[in-house]
């Protein structure tokens, strides 16, 4: 009879990853449902919630290896964590690791790293490449917001994506290049419009500059920045990885097509354990849950966006004659989506093969026609986020003054469209009316 204490079980030796490789590679939809695969130890299908901050290091003292919490794990970047190797939850957990596995794959073998929320990914970016020029445009305030902390802490100079020629300042005595930043949010906050990430990747290479994109608003299977050319991507994961407007999550992915992607991997991970800015581990447990419907959700909710803003596009270009068609262009002057952008189609179908993204603005007649609109329908909740299984409108004004007032942002959820299609019709006929 063994004497043990119950309550320290023999931990078994490292659980071995077994890795059935597949005989062809998976697509989106199988890996959301299987990456994990490889780090399953016990008979559950759903996953476990592990909420320990702290792990047992062996029993057994001659397998007991004093490390410093920064030596590299013998394991490949984004790669499978056996479920006996975890140390403290700063460092890596179980629920946060099993997301990492999915999202490495997702993400087309770029290894990922989660952290606490969208902006902590951006700022764990900046901190890592410690760039001394920045070049970024509008889109989420909030990064604008993580950037001008970076300047206060290193002095770096902020220019004008758009403008290159504001990239050169011979009398301030800087020029973008090696080492430095070039940030593109695409599609863009509020409005969904997209820019070409070839471009910007030609530019910020030809100056030996890193491309990082914000890819929030287009998550797999919409568009692969690292296909086109981008260093570093980040995700809001509490947009549409999340997707159930119930967890704060950030994602950043690494370029294998980086020389040192592996000493850049490591090195986000390093800083991560100390910057301390980890997610926790419900979130974890949740975004796992949610990957599984990734393509289901977006696929539904970009083909939703498409349809609704061909209908609004329509309406107010007044080629819809029909009473709904009048309806609408009696309150909105105009719509913006990527769907929309006619002349730029021969990147743009290149980058986002598969739907312009489930996010997109309208402009109404007035600044009190985009207030008022939100309270008038019914399965549209007027709330700020978007990516969620639920639609939402926001009066943007409300969360973003630089915005125009008369602008709202429409983030389509789950829901059939023709059912939200009559919701905003007949929102607009109760603005004209009440305004009449
Ligand atoms: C929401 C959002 C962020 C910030 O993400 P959080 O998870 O809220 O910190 C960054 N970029 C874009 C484009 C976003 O929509």
């Amino acid at each position: 009879m063994s004497s043990k204490n119950p309550n320290v079980p023999d931990l078994a030796p490292p659980t071995a990853i077994t890795q059935t490789q597949p005989s062809h590679k998976y697509s989106l939809s199988t890996l959301g449902v299987h990456g994990d695969d490889p780090i399953n130890s016990s008979t559950d299908v759903a996953p476990a919630l592990h909420v320990s901050t702290t792990f047992h290091y062996p029993r057994d003292p001659n397998q007991l290896h004093p490390t410093d919490d920064l030596d590299i794990p013998d394991r490949p970047p984004g790669g499978p964590i056996t479920a006996d190797s975890h140390i403290y939850s700063r460092l890596t957990a179980p629920n946060a690791s099993r997301l990492e596995l999915i999202l490495t794959q997702v993400l087309n073998g770029a290894p990922c790293l989660t952290y606490a929320s969208g902006l902590a990914a951006f700022h764990a970016m900046l901190v890592y490449l410690h760039p001394r020029v920045v070049a970024i445009g509008a889109g989420y305030h909030g990064c604008h917001g993580v950037l001008k902390i970076y300047q206060k802490l290193t002095n770096c100079k902020i220019v004008d994506l758009f403008d290159e020629a504001s990239w050169d300042n011979e009398a301030e005595g800087f020029s973008l290049g090696e080492g430095d930043v070039v940030h593109v949010e695409t599609p863009v906050n509020p409005t969904g419009n997209a820019y070409s990430i070839r471009a910007f990747a030609e530019k910020a290479h030809a100056r030996g500059a890193s491309l990082t994109v914000d890819a929030t608003f287009a998550p797999p299977p919409l568009q692969d920045p690292f296909a086109l050319g981008a260093d570093f991507v980040m995700h809001s994961g509490t947009k549409y990885f999340g997707g159930h407007s119930d967890m704060l999550c950030g994602v950043l992915g690494v370029s294998k097509a980086r020389a040192e992607w592996e000493k850049d991997y490591w090195g986000l991970f390093g800083e991560r354990l100390h910057l301390g800015a980890v997610m926790g581990n419900m979130e974890g447990w949740l975004g796992v849950r949610s990957l599984r419907t990734l393509e289901l959700r977006v696929l539904r909710q970009s083909e939703s966006a498409g349809e609704l803003v061909k209908f609004l596009q329509r309406a107010v270009q007044g080629e819809d004659g029909s009473e709904d068609g009048k309806a609408v262009k009696a309150a909105v002057a105009s719509v913006e989506h990527a769907s929309l952008q006619a002349e730029d189609m021969g990147w743009l179908k290149e980058q986002m093969p598969n739907g312009f993204g489930p996010v997109f603005a309208l402009h109404l007649k007035s600044g009190e026609f985009a207030k008022r609109l939100p309270s008038k329908l019914h399965l549209f909740h007027h709330a700020t986020s978007l990516g969620g299984v639920e639609s939402l409108i926001e009066w943007r004004r409300m969360s973003d003054d630089t915005v125009a007032d008369t602008l709202v942002r429409v983030s389509v959820g789950i829901e059939n469209w023709e059912d939200l299609k009559r919701d905003i019709v007949e929102g607009c006929k109760a603005l004209v009316a009440e305004s009449a």
